[in-house]
């Protein structure tokens, strides 16, 4: 029984996390192969918008063709005498778990990565309309978010319109972003938790510092606050920070409870800092995954619509895949790219020096927070093309990496060069010309050992 009697389709919690393959889908809205597309809130003034109102630019989805991928901007606008531009964010991303919602409908993914498909079985019971979905998404809203006393929502198609407002979307973003940017981890008493992603990831919490932005890369701190104080019983929770257990890791008692809370045991230590031993954990919609380089001991980072393979050999995909779902996997972590703009990005791993291949469109994105000294010294996908090629750059370059490479390697020939006894014991008695001699915590160095049988004992 459908939530609403005039939808064709169902709506409810229980669809939320339902995959859509290829051969099942309707179309595609947005995706890996549309170039530009966006979600995005904004909140207006009560005079400027229509409650209601349902506005559709471009071709509906009716007149879509099977099969095929296209362009999609989703506007919502919103407006209410206790709304400000604080909470577009929180609105924004509320279009993930409503549009899930919808029986036979996907969302996946944030701002303008989004990746959507309508399948076939529910476009044939009649969801062939954005004027159906926006109807669906205006009663969720009003009803989950009393807030908002009037809201408008359009749904874009036409590439022209697309591209006209695809720069303002960014510079909202961006602009979003960098109000979270200089507050500390340590300045604040409360993070902040989304467990949205769970339907996908049924372990997975984000937890939101200051410093750590959500894996989605759609909800900063801020964001985290606004959300949780209007809608306390939401997706997004308030996690009382706790004590610092490991200020270097970012190890905190209140996360701690929190991620084993929200996962059922699963998750029983988070360290926000690191991407080794108990790194945070990685859902399915982050913006790019960080991966370790065991042959060069350092990281590279790969975002969702790189195209081809990362300097590894694997694609996006393929390394997504082996962080995904929740879990917390050494050397791998799923992330936004407003982490890399923080001063605690890997800061446990040494940051920056410890970043080594980065494709060139990320690096240009977040150059300005890349320390001077280290930004020509990381590779791109025009310097390498494969690991070797990647060591030769980094030695060449003289990154910060090859002196550890060196340190490490002076350490392993010292202890191959070093003395070693060639025997230990804690008591060791010797019997030599009628002398008893005991040797406590004995340890025997010898430049020859000369190994014989003893006569007597092998004639008795
Ligand atoms: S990635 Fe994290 S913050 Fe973003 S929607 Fe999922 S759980 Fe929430």
């Amino acid at each position: 029984m459908s939530m609403f009697k005039d939808i064709p389709v169902e709506v409810g919690v229980i669809f939320e996390g339902e995959r859509i393959r290829r051969n099942d889908m309707q179309v595609e809205l947005g995706g890996p192969t549309v170039n530009k597309k966006f979600e995005i809130a904004y909140v207006k003034q009560m005079d400027q918008i229509e409650d209601g109102k349902v506005i559709v630019v471009g071709p509906d989805l009716k007149n879509l063709e099977e099969g095929k991928a296209y362009p999609l901007g989703i506007l919502v606008e919103a407006a209410g005498a206790q709304l400000d531009s604080g909470l577009e964010g929180v609105i924004e991303r509320r279009l993930h778990g409503y549009l899930n919602y919808l029986e036979g409908f996907m969302h996946l993914n944030q701002r303008y990565d989004i990746w959507m498909r309508l399948g076939k079985k529910s476009f044939q019971k009649g969801l062939n309309s954005f004027e159906i979905m926006g109807k669906v998404l205006f009663r969720l809203f009003k009803n989950e978010l009393p807030i908002i006393e009037k809201l408008q929502i359009t749904f874009i198609t036409d590439s022209v319109k697309i591209d006209e407002l695809y720069p303002n979307a960014l510079a909202a973003y961006e602009a979003r972003d960098a109000k979270a940017r200089g507050l500390k981890d340590s300045e604040v008493d409360t993070f902040y938790g989304c467990a949205l992603c769970q339907s996908f990831a049924p372990s997975h919490v984000c937890v939101i510092t200051p410093q750590r932005y959500s894996n989605c890369g759609a909800i900063s701190w801020f964001d985290g606050k606004a959300s949780a104080s209007i809608d306390p019983k939401g997706p997004i929770f308030g996690i009382p920070r706790g004590d610092i257990i490991n200020e270097e890791k970012g190890e905190f008692s209140g996360v701690n409870e929190a991620a084993k809370k929200r996962s059922m045991g699963e998750v029983t230590k988070v360290w926000l800092y690191t991407a080794f031993d108990h790194p945070h954990t990685s859902c399915g919609c982050f913006e790019a995954v960080t991966f370790y380089i065991p042959e060069v001991d350092g990281f590279g980072v790969v975002q969702r619509n790189f195209k081809g393979a990362a300097v590894n050999g694997l694609p996006f995909s393929t390394l997504a895949d082996s962080t995904a779902g929740g879990r917390q996997i050494d050397g791998f972590h799923g992330m936004s790219l407003e982490y890399m703009r923080s001063s605690k990005f890997f800061a446990a791993d040494g940051g920056w020096n410890r970043i080594v291949w980065v494709p060139k469109e990320v690096k240009e994105k977040v150059k300005d927070f890349i320390p001077k000294d280290v930004i020509d010294k990381i590779a791109t996908e025009e310097d390498v093309k494969s690991v070797d090629e990647l060591k030769a750059f980094l030695k060449d370059k003289s990154h910060p990496i090859v002196a550890k490479w060196v340190a490490e390697e002076t350490s392993v020939a010292a202890t191959e060069n070093e003395d070693v006894p060639v025997m230990t014991a804690s008591t060791l008695p010797i019997s030599a010309g009628g002398f008893r001699i005991i040797l406590t915590d004995a340890k025997i160095y010898a430049s020859k050992v000369v190994i014989k049988k003893d006569e007597k004992t092998e004639k008795r």
